[in-house]
């Protein structure tokens, strides 16, 4: 596949290309120009031309695209999802959704598009103020590769639909449903230079980006210690930053709350996307008394789990995304055996048998007895491996899960409505869910407080980032 500058599929100035790999198979999927500065420099340029039309058209013009495009998608849903499932590892069910969630995303936005506007207030003495809400001009987006189908919708819907254009930057492991849905796009009629897409590595198409004078606004989704550099590079220009990073989200499991209910969304929220999602259940804290019953439930729903290639029907969890994460994954593992850090239940190793030789597979494992110090409780594990703890009471529950340096999402598993009240309040996280994980709507904003980032996407908000005020005094 090509790069997409100008509404044209295009090779990279350098006239070089890097592979894309299947996980579950090592197979060569396809290959992608390797970008380089003076591509994003074109590819800025497009936006740049293009951005004065685009900000011109109506909100409800901009709406009927992107209605186009989401129907467009939800044609080509299967082949969308194939071709996600075989760069990224995840279940095609899985993939089917993120496919459809790009859709919704999209379509959300449209609905929102007659409800762009600004404001009216009057003023004593002076008469009358209004404000009026501009696009920033050219948006950058730099997307990951756990979920690059549904975080490139979070970026563009309100990017686009609020009459910015955008240059899009994928992730080097999953860059073809990236072009794929770009390319749908400007089926839909979008405009040459609306949207851009220019493949190649973070550190020099990423950092270009970044830095290019013409890019007003970054929206950036990533690890935190890739954020930190991009506001970092980002404040040089005073360039505003949407950043959406890493997390650690605890479970907090009472002993009141509904066991299978909560081993079942434990299950889920561990082990959806092989453990690589963001707002994951990364450390569970369970009350003493009801410890052994959740962690018995657990274990046997873990144990049911299927690994695989993702494009085998039967599966629930595939393979990692990439070298680095598995040996990441890997190594924690033997490292917690070897320093006695904690029991592993189940998994806990590599799956054997020919299927498994190829590919980055784990088995999805479940640790018990962990020592407070432990990496696995203090550092963002993206993989298939959950921790689980035991605590006497909320209190001491709800310490342990703010003893984090981040703070995207967090749930609380109980019935009771004093417990809930104070989950609210003193869960310090930018999520907070009540007896469900994970979930996530465009209709509502999401994003995370301390080291998981700044800003918020979905929901009205998400418009916000992309737009500025401006301030009309009238004196009559
Ligand atoms: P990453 O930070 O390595 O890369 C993210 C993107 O940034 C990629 O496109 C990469 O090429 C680019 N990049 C790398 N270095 C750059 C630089 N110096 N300047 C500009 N761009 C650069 O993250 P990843 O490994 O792709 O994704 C996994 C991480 O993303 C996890 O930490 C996960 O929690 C986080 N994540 C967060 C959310 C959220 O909404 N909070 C959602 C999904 C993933």
């Amino acid at each position: 596949m090509k790069m997409q500058i100008n509404g044209k599929a295009v090779e990279a100035c350098g006239g070089e290309f890097f592979d894309v790999k299947n996980p579950a198979t090592g197979e060569l999927i396809d290959r992608v120009p390797m970008g380089s500065e003076n591509d994003v420099d074109m590819a800025v340029g497009a936006a740049a031309a293009a951005s004065g039309g685009w900000a011109a058209t109506s909100p409800q013009q901009r709406g009927v695209i992107l209605y186009r495009a989401a129907g467009i998608v939800r044609q080509k849903k299967d082949e969308l999802a194939v071709l996600l499932t075989r760069e990224q590892g995840k279940p095609l069910f899985e993939a089917k959704n993120e496919i459809e969630g790009f859709a919704n995303v999209l379509e959300y936005y449209c609905g929102l598009a007659g409800s762009l506007r600004g404001d009216f207030v009057t003023v004593p003495q002076n008469g009358y103020a209004f404000t009026a809400k501009k696009p920033l001009g050219v948006c950058a987006a730099i997307i990951p590769w756990n979920m690059p189908a549904l975080i490139m919708a979070w970026k563009i819907g309100p990017a686009l639909i609020s009459g910015n254009t955008v240059v899009l930057k994928p992730a080097s492991n999953t860059p073809l449903t990236n072009l794929a849905l770009a390319s749908v796009l400007n089926e839909a009629g979008l405009p040459a230079g609306v949207l851009n897409v220019v493949t190649g590595p973070g550190n020099s198409v990423g950092e270009a980006l970044v830095r290019s004078r013409e890019v007003k606004k970054i929206s950036f989704t990533g690890e935190s210690g890739t954020g930190k550099r991009v506001a970092e590079l980002a404040a040089g220009g005073m360039k505003r930053v949407t950043l959406e990073l890493g997390g650690s989200d605890p479970m907090l499991v009472c002993d009141d709350a509904e066991i299978e209910s909560a081993a079942i969304g434990a299950l889920r929220g561990r082990f959806y996307n092989c453990g690589q999602t963001c707002t994951a259940v990364k450390r569970v804290y369970v009350f003493e008394s009801v410890a052994e019953e959740f962690i018995k439930k657990l274990e046997a729903g873990i144990r049911n789990l299927r690994v695989g290639n993702g494009l085998d029907g039967n599966i629930s969890v595939g393979p990692l995304n990439n070298l680095s994460q598995w040996e990441y994954v890997k190594g924690l593992v033997t490292e917690i055996k070897e320093k006695d850090e904690g029991k592993v239940l189940t998994g806990g190793k590599v799956p054997e048998g020919c299927e498994y030789e190829k590919g980055y597979f784990f088995e999805p494992s479940l640790v018990v007895d962990v020592p407070r110090d432990s990496r696995l409780l203090n550092e963002e594990v993206f993989g298939p491996v959950l921790p689980v703890v035991t605590v006497k009471d909320l209190d001491e529950a709800i310490e342990e899960a703010n003893n984090t340096r981040y703070g995207l999402g967090a749930s609380l598993w109980t019935k009771n409505l004093d417990r809930i009240r104070t989950g609210c309040e003193k869960l310090n996280a930018g999520v907070v869910w009540i007896n469900q994980h994970l979930k996530v709507a465009p209709e509502v904003p999401f994003g995370g407080v301390k080291e998981s980032g700044m800003g918020r996407e979905n929901g009205p908000d998400a418009l916000l980032e992309y737009m500025d005020t401006k301030t009309i005094m009238l004196k009559v």
